[in-house]
């Protein structure tokens, strides 16, 4: 089969691989990962074509990006061929979106990753500060952090999809570059769908993280923490339970769904093993050489049709 794909990131002018590595599980987010294990997934991923890599200084309490750090070390790639976006404004201790705060934020994260300069620093889960604030204080402490070549790309991330509007209708264009959505664009929960036209006459490049709703969308089921309601677990996991039956995996569907979408820049898939990355690649090269099993996702999405669309509250009340 082919290579990856790699697609365009709004006008970036950066090719992100159609799968994107996120390093919130070498953050141990979804149970303990071992630096051999981590360091030997993300030689896989690049063997492989992945070429796009997300994390955050809140995944782990910045155990992400310090491991994720020491496999880009340890792979030794050249670092024009390969893209790193880390965020800020959440951490460990909370929210604080402030100009202060994020402009020491990236110094923090370029020591812990070892690099000199990130390809995109986001401003994580904005629905949790004031969106004025973001607007009229954190995009332009980033755009200072931008001239001075510590970040080339600006982007920002979070659940209610209003935010993104909320955002890019106050901002000049070319202040945000990319936008991060999760668990919108998946086969439970399809919303951002109704948002690309928006985004793509913005010039916002577009990641759909979460294809695998934060584990709902797996045989093994999501973890603990995962804010989804019981009815909407309940019906995942029949879903995955169905597939599994036929001989089918419902995280190799889930993949394919969203991956179909080429208005969707990259997909943020989480890892943590070499195999979920030769999986989660193969996905995709199927997916590209004979398309999706369109008639096991037709059962699934009727199978999910009582819990369709449905989502969790994040975030404090705007206005
Ligand atoms: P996900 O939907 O990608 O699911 C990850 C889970 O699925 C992990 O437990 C992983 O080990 C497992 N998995 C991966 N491939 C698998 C396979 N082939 N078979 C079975 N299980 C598999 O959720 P996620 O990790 O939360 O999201 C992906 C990435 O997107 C994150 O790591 C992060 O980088 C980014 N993200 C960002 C935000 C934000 O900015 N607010 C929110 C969510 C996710």
């Amino acid at each position: 089969m082919g290579s990856l794909e790699l697609r365009p990131l709004g006008n970036t002018g950066l090719k992100v691989s159609s799968v994107g590595f996120g390093a919130s599980p070498l953050g141990n987010v979804f149970g303990a990962v071992c630096d051999e294990e981590a360091i030997a997934s993300v030689r896989e991923a690049f063997r492989l074509g992945i070429n796009f890599f997300d994390t955050s200084p809140y995944y782990g309490g910045t155990l992400s990006e310090k491991v994720l750090g020491k496999c880009l070390k340890a792979v030794g790639v050249p670092r024009n061929e390969f893209i790193v976006s880390t965020k800020c404004g959440r951490y460990i201790e909370g929210f604080d979106f402030s100009a202060e705060r994020v402009t020491k934020s990236i110094d923090e994260s370029l020591a812990r990753l070892q690099l000199d300069y990130v390809d995109i620093l986001q401003c994580h889960d904005i629905e949790f500060g004031s969106l004025d604030q973001i607007v009229n204080e954190t995009l332009p402490a980033l755009q200072k952090l931008k001239d001075s070549g510590k970040v080339r790309f600006i982007g920002i991330t979070g659940l209610p999809l209003g935010i993104f509007t909320y955002v890019l209708d106050r901002v000049p264009p070319g202040t945000v570059d990319v936008i991060l959505s999760y668990c919108h664009y998946g086969i439970n929960d399809s919303t951002l769908e109704d948002l690309l036209p928006y985004l793509k006459s913005k010039g916002v490049g577009v990641i759909s993280a979460s294809p695998l709703a934060m584990g709902l969308l797996t045989e093994s089921g999501p973890p603990e923490w995962h804010p989804a309601s019981p009815e909407l677990k309940a019906a995942c996991k029949a879903a995955a339970t169905y597939c599994k039956e036929k001989g089918k995996n419902i995280s190799k569907l889930a993949m394919q769904y969203s991956l179909s979408n080429k208005d969707i820049s990259s997909i943020l898939v989480g890892m943590n093993s070499v195999r979920q990355v030769e999986e989660n690649v193969a996905a995709a090269k199927e997916l590209a050489a004979v398309g999706k099993d369109d008639k096991t996702l037709l059962e699934i999405e009727e199978l999910l049709k009582p819990v369709k669309n449905q989502t969790w509250p994040s975030g404090i009340q705007q206005g």
